[in-house]
């Protein structure tokens, strides 16, 4: 009933162009079709594989996998999600994220064994004072609740301030984001989900895996919202 007054008086309106929003959310029909859906993507780092080629794996992680077991990104970085998410980012729009959490709800595949927890990536101190809030934390926390799976934003620490990643290229990410992190596994888990709004060469997530899994961790999943075309070995 409460909702419904508060519907009435603060009709759902689109973030994009803003016209009425679908049902109580902020994002109408057309708009959310814009999105693009990262459709055929490895089955582990996530990246988009071209429509036309039969396989499960990209070359890279063939190759070389990466230290995380499997990654799932259902949507592509690409407009009109990078500016959504960019927004939330970079110019605090913190309503933005209940937008972005419905979207990996409405996506969530078949999940047949629950992880431990769900552990956000860590920003640096001097980075969530600055932005107010920690953007993974926020868009992960309705999908978790919904799930019923514990977020743990504890355990895991950013102990040095890395410069921002964007314009750089995979090696220097790799060697920006070294002995960033630092875990502590007193909890004992067993198997852990990362989360990243974004993966974009995969560098971050895959050194968070490291470190989660030098503490006796089996198992580390990423999840994240949105996948860029791009590799750690490119
Ligand atoms: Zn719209
Ligand atoms: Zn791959």
């Amino acid at each position: 009933m409460l909702k419904r007054i508060i519907q009435t008086i603060y009709p759902a309106t689109c973030i994009l162009c803003g016209a009425s929003g679908a049902g109580d959310r902020d994002l109408c029909h057309a708009c959310e079709a814009d999105i693009v859906e990262n459709r055929s993507a490895c089955c582990t780092c996530a990246i988009p594989l071209p429509d036309t080629v039969n396989q499960q794996f990209c070359g890279q992680c063939l190759q070389k996998p990466p230290v995380y077991d499997a990654a799932w990104s259902p949507l592509l970085y690409a407009q009109p999600l990078e500016w959504m998410i960019q927004q939330v980012k970079f110019n605090s729009r913190l309503s933005f994220t209940r937008v972005l959490s419905d979207l990996l709800i409405a996506r969530l595949p078949q999940i047949e064994v629950l992880p431990d927890c769900i552990i956000p990536v860590p920003l640096h101190a001097r980075r969530l004072t600055e932005r107010g809030f920690n953007q993974s934390l926020e868009v992960i926390r309705p999908v978790a609740k919904y799930l019923n799976i514990p977020v743990d934003h504890k355990s895991c620490r950013r102990k040095k301030h890395s410069q921002p990643q964007s314009g750089m290229n995979a090696r220097q990410r790799r060697q920006n984001i070294k002995d960033v992190f630092e875990f502590d596994n007193r909890m004992g888990y067993q198997y852990i989900v990362i989360f990243d709004d974004v993966i974009t060469t995969g560098s971050t997530v895959n050194e968070l895996a490291r470190v989660i899994k030098r503490q006796g961790v089996k198992r580390v999943d990423v999840w994240a919202l949105a996948r860029a075309d791009k590799n750690y070995s490119v």
